[in-house]
C-alpha cells in the first residue's frame, strides 16, 4: 500500500498541479498497487512517518505567506521523514518553501523550511513559457517537459539541481539549472502538470516509494503512447528533436 499526502491542496494548486497527484495515483492503480491519498491543510494533524509520497504544488506569494508558519510547525517531523527517504515532489511555490527563504517583491521575506540549501528572491520580470529539462534518473537520461511561470529566482547552495535546462529559464534564467534534488526530494518549477506529461518520472517516484518499503519489483509497463506523443510534439516545438 502506498500512502500519498497532498499538502495544502486548497492553497497550492496552480496550473493544474493537483494533476500530479492524480497521475501518481492512477499509475499505481493501473498496476493494481493499492494507493490512498489524504489531503492535509492548515492545522490538520499529520504523521509524516505514515506516508510514502508527499506532494506540494505551486501557489502565489499570498498563499505561500499563509502557509509558511503552518509548515514551519511541521518542520522537524517532515525533515526526519525526508532524511529517512520519504519521496517528495514540490513544485514552484512549494519548492521555494522547502528552501531557506523567499524574498518576495517589495522585500518581504517569507521563511522556508531550510530543508534544502537554496534561497529564492523575486526578480524584476516573470519567467514564463514552455520548458524542457534533462534529468538523470538511475543513470538514465530523460527529457522532462512542462511550463514555468514564476518571478522568484532560485539559487542553489550545497544541493543538486533536478536537471539541466534544455529550453526555458529554470531556476533563475542564468545558470542553466532547474529545480533541486536532495535524497528523495524532487523540486521543480515545471507545471503542466509535471507528472502526467512525464510518465517516466512518475514511475521513478513510484519505484522509489516502493523501494523504501522494501519492494524492489519492476513496475509493469503501461501504454504511454499518448504521453509519449505529447512529449514528442512539445520537444519538436522547442527544437529539441524527439525523446
Ligand atoms: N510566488 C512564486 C513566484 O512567482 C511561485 C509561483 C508559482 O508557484 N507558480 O515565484
Amino acid at each position: 500500500m502506498i500512502s500519498v499526502c497532498h499538502l495544502y491542496p486548497d492553497l497550492l494548486d496552480l496550473y493544474g498541479d493537483r494533476g500530479n497527484v492524480v497521475a501518481f495515483k492512477m499509475r499505481c492503480q493501473w498496476r493494481n498497487i493499492p494507493v490512498t491519498v489524504r489531503q492535509v491543510s492548515l492545522g490538520d494533524k499529520i504523521d509524516f512517518k505514515e506516508y510514502d509520497f508527499v506532494f506540494l504544488g505551486g501557489g502565489s506569494d499570498r498563499e505561500q505567506n499563509l502557509i509558511a508558519a503552518d509548515l514551519m510547525n511541521r518542520r522537524d517531523e517532515f525533515k526526519e521523514a525526508v532524511e529517512d527517504g520519504l519521496v517528495v515532489l514540490a513544485i514552484c511555490g512549494g519548492y521555494q518553501l522547502l528552501g531557506k527563504y523567499y524574498l518576495a517583491p517589495g522585500g518581504k521575506e517569507i521563511s522556508g523550511l531550510g530543508m534544502l540549501d537554496l534561497y529564492t528572491r523575486a526578480g524584476d520580470r516573470r519567467l514564463v513559457g514552455n520548458a524542457a529539462v534533462e534529468v538523470e534518473l538511475d543513470g538514465k537520461r530523460l527529457k522532462v517537459i512542462g511550463f514555468e511561470n514564476h518571478s522568484g529566482q532560485t539559487f542553489l547552495g550545497e544541493v543538486s539541481p533536478f536537471g539541466k535546462v534544455l529550453s526555458g529559464y529554470g531556476n533563475n534564467g542564468l545558470d542553466g539549472t532547474e529545480g533541486a534534488r536532495y535524497k528523495n526530494v524532487f523540486c521543480s518549477y515545471l507545471h503542466g502538470p509535471l507528472l502526467p506529461k512525464n510518465a517516466g518520472l512518475t514511475d521513478y517516484l513510484i519505484s522509489l516509494a516502493l523501494r523504501r518499503r522494501g519492494c524492489n519489483r519492476e513496475l509493469t509497463p503501461l501504454d504511454d503512447s499518448f504521453e509519449d506523443r505529447a512529449r514528442d510534439v512539445m520537444l519538436a516545438r522547442l527544437g529539441l528533436g524527439r525523446r
